[in-house]
């Protein structure tokens, strides 16, 4: 039988409907509809597609969302002088510096100049600390989509075997910091999972992935899942987005996994359309942070 299909879409639709309701009922309070900042600088035509779906998201369940378009040449010292004019303004409750940033400008110290309270992609250091801390802030908007996406089709995560290939900030990292936490009151989201994480340097891939009760492909390698590394019936979540033949997006996961696996997300319309739904629930929560 093929694998049940983890439809992110599907569920995306239907958290947004939620957002949507939610920002209605706090604009009924009279209080100021949430408001995303985008800053993206140059042309990178895949960060004008990113932007432009998350302007899109954001206009369709209440969000202001403003766009700052820099030229590529912008200096590191202009858009910190922005970042800081941003983060002034109370009507900015989130900003977002779309990345990759030209290599005149050091990613790290324009993450370091979102304010705190405005982060919602939450990649500031400090947000960091406070999620590996177990005290969150913000969780971040791709990993915090992949565990929606699993626990809201009634998977259980406690006790279960999870890999997750791939150990980046953006993904890996902080998705298995999530996976392998304590659920709390502070932290709700704690998943109480067993975690391991693979990467280049792993030996045996393929054995470590077929442990997995769980498996989470976020390395950016097209066909690096094959049927043969997925244990009967896992759960299997694709994150990667890679170029495909004739224009299209294709994932880490090998199409012949549907064979073997129990779950499986598609790409396109997995874990993409989640991403950008958690932006606009952390845009909501930083609304909630900043305004009550
Ligand atoms: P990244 O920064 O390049 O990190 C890739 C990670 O995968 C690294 O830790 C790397 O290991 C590991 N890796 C690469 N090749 C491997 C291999 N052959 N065997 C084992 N591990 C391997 O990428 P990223 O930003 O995390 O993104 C990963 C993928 O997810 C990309 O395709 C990206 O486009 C996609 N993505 C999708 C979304 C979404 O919303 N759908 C959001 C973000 C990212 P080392 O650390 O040893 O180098």
């Amino acid at each position: 039988m093929p694998a049940r299909r983890l439809d992110g879409k599907a569920l995306a639709a239907e958290m947004r409907t939620e957002i949507a309701a939610a920002i209605a009922a706090r604009t009924a309070l009279g209080k100021r509809p949430p408001g995303l900042t985008v800053v993206l600088v140059g042309d990178n035509p895949a960060s004008h597609s990113y932007v432009r779906n998350k302007q899109k998201a954001c206009t369709e369940v209440g969000i202001r969302s403003t766009l700052h378009h820099l030229p590529t040449d912008t200096s590191e010292a202009e858009l910190l002088s922005l970042l800081a004019s941003l983060n002034a303004d109370p009507s900015v409750h989130g900003i977002l510096v779309q990345l990759p940033l030209p290599p005149q400008i050091r990613e790290d110290a324009v993450i370091e100049a979102v304010g705190t309270l405005k982060d919602v992609d939450c990649f500031h250091p400090e947000n960091v600390g406070r999620l590996a801390a177990g005290i969150p802030r913000y969780y971040p908007c791709t990993p915090y989509g992949v565990i929606h996406l699993i626990r809201r089709n009634g998977i259980e995560l406690a006790g279960k075997d999870v890999v997750v290939v791939g150990r980046s900030n953006i993904v890996g990292k902080p998705l298995a910091l999530m996976l392998m936490q304590k659920p709390t009151k502070q932290n709700p989201t704690g998943c109480d999972a067993t975690v391991t994480v693979a990467h280049t340097r792993t030996p045996d891939l393929a054995g470590v992935c077929r442990r997995a009760d769980v498996l989470i492909a976020a390395a950016g390698k097209t066909g690096l899942i094959t049927a043969d590394m997925v244990k009967p019936g896992a759960v299997v979540v694709d994150v990667g987005t890679n170029p495909g033949p004739n224009g299209k997006l294709v994932g880490d996961v090998e199409p012949g996994v549907e064979d073997v696996a129990g779950w499986l997300s598609p790409v396109p319309g997995g874990v993409g359309p989640m991403t950008i739904t958690l932006l606009l629930d952390n845009t909501v929560r930083a609304a909630e942070l900043i305004d009550g």
